[in-house]
């Protein structure tokens, strides 16, 4: 059967501490593997959301790619183009978290099975009848062949029809802002669903604010769905207004704003990438981009309020009953 989602990169176990204040440079207690990577944590969210999704990339023949395996079979993911390699280990983020709110990592992951992402892992038949390929920038910023699966891959879902949705999703330790701009440029102009942050947004754009930036992105793609996400504030989606466009002057961006939920955050880890998920999943079941958006804003308060990677990741029925239990914040815009 055809996927409606396809997405690739890094896979890893997280292995994190038990209390925060422990800093990874000393001895102390950690808890874990626990299956992630961000593009992973996303396919988990879209299966528990009802989609059929796919994700590609690699783990190695060992306990800590079994565990990652498991649990992408436990919650229905394809797992068909995930390699298994027999000469690397699977990679590891170990993460520890700061009284300030912040996290501190050691990953092993360029030289573990996460980092030999290459072009040749792209399997045709993954891409016949999709409906999305989603591209994270994070993933494109690990090395130049994950970069070139990633162009390769674009090229294999626009041949096949399916929209491409991006998240930049920019790691200046990984990859310069500058280079990322040069790097992304070709993901940015084939996305007809871009998901970023407003300083991401910003960064990558060429204009000083973020709706100059839409609106030069609208003139070239009228039908451009742009959703900005704003950690704890919520989220704002940005399209071409259909009431004010006025013929001869550029397009008028419309916005929709849409406040954070209110909710106590426990582990930052995901809140991004179960968003991306709970947007493209009612995007494609055929949402409005702004009742999507809604759900994802619920997706993604979820994510914060559970410890580790995936347990933040619910199910539909679990999204809408939180949905319905609480009200956003008010007069964040
Ligand atoms: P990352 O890429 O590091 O996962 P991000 O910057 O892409 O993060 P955020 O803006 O932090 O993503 O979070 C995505 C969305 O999740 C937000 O737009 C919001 O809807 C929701 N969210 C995140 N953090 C919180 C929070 N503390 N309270 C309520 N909602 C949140
Ligand atoms: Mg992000």
């Amino acid at each position: 059967m055809s996927l409606d989602i396809l997405t690739f990169g890094e896979a890893l176990v997280e292995v994190m501490r038990t209390e925060v204040g422990q800093a990874l440079d000393q001895p102390g207690l950690f808890t874990g593997p626990y299956p992630s990577g961000a593009p992973f944590i996303f396919a988990v969210q879209a299966a528990r959301l009802g989609a059929r999704v796919g994700a590609i990339g690699a783990v190695g023949q060992d306990a800590f790619g079994q565990c990652l395996l498991n649990q992408l079979q436990t919650d229905g993911v394809d797992i068909r183009g995930v390699h298994v390699l027999p000469d690397h280990t699977t990679g590891v983020a170990f993460v520890s978290y700061n009284p300030d709110g912040s996290r501190d990592f050691v990953f092993h992951a360029r030289y573990a099975a996460a980092g030999q992402l290459s072009p040749n892992m792209l399997d045709k038949e993954l891409f016949k009848g999709l409906k999305c390929l989603h591209i994270m920038g994070s993933t494109l910023s690990m090395h130049q062949d994950a970069l070139q699966l990633g162009l390769r891959a674009l090229e294999m879902a626009q041949d096949s029809g399916a929209k491409i949705s991006f998240d930049p999703n920019i790691r200046p330790q990984l990859m310069s802002p500058d280079r990322a701009r040069y790097a992304f440029a070709p993901f940015m102009e084939a996305a007809d669903v871009l998901i970023p942050s407003e300083e991401e947004l910003l960064l990558l754009g060429d204009a000083y604010n973020v709706d100059a930036v839409v609106q030069d992105m609208l003139e070239d793609k009228p039908e451009l769905i742009v959703v900005v996400t704003r950690g704890s504030d919520g989220c704002m989606v940005m399209t071409e207004s259909q009431e004010f466009s006025v013929p001869g002057i550029g397009p008028m961006v419309s916005v929709d704003p849409i406040n954070g939920y209110d909710v106590k955050e426990l582990d930052p880890t995901g809140a991004g990438d179960c968003f991306d998920a709970g947007f493209l999943a009612r995007w494609l079941a055929g949402d409005s981009p702004s009742a999507a958006a809604e759900f994802a804003n619920a997706c993604g308060a979820l994510a914060v309020t559970a410890k580790g990677p995936m347990a933040g990741a619910r199910t539909l029925a679990e999204v809408q009953a939180f949905m319905r239990a609480n009200q956003t914040k008010e007069d964040e815009f």
